[in-house]
């Protein structure tokens, strides 16, 4: 298994500073999955791991942080892969994509942080027909063994401070706040 925390200091992905988070909660670290999973070996690598601790007949991921973990993990399966996205803040499924009736299905992300994205994934799918029997993702960093009512996987678990917008220290000393997880797709 690849060395997930070594990989993120040599790729440059975990960053220190004052962040929002996708979740909406304030921390001073941010870890850019985009770059972890820049060069394709390492994303073939962090995959195969994932893979090796799942069982599913497709896999699902929400757009855009876990596309890419997604379709490494499916690839390392040989299981087919689609992704959720947003439109007008709803997750969907679209592109004409399909979930069977019945299929069982591991929904794999970059980060877990709240899991809500996630979780709106699972509905979506839930919706469509389809069973989640579990979750995965590259990194922990919710706080928890387990934010799921289901099993889960994560190749390492990341304890990184976060805030409530509301108790900031950072936003007390006026520091100045960045959104990278949205910066780049404006
Ligand atoms: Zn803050």
């Amino acid at each position: 298994m690849p060395d997930i925390r070594a990989l993120l200091e040599q790729t440059r992905a975990l960053l220190t500073g004052h962040f929002r988070l996708t979740s909406g909660l304030h921390s001073p670290n941010y870890v850019q999955c985009a770059k972890l999973l820049e060069h394709p070996r390492n994303a073939q690598a962090i995959g195969e791991a994932l893979a090796a601790r799942i069982h599913a007949e497709k896999i699902v991921a929400p757009a855009l942080g876990g596309v890419i973990i997604g379709y490494t993990v499916a690839a390392a399966l040989d299981v087919p892969f689609v992704f959720t996205e947003r439109k007008d803040g709803e997750m969907t499924l679209r592109r004409g994509f399909q979930i069977g009736d019945g299929e069982k299905i591991v929904i794999v992300e970059d980060v877990v942080t709240t899991g809500k994205s996630t979780r709106e994934t699972a509905d979506v799918i839930a919706r469509h027909g389809g069973v989640v029997t579990g979750f995965a993702s590259i990194l922990n960093r919710s706080g928890k063994a387990n934010p799921f009512d289901l099993p889960y996987e994560a190749l390492l678990t990341l304890d990184l401070q976060t805030y409530d917008p509301n108790a900031c220290p950072l936003c007390a000393q006026g520091v100045p706040i960045d959104s990278p997880g949205s910066r780049f797709t404006r």
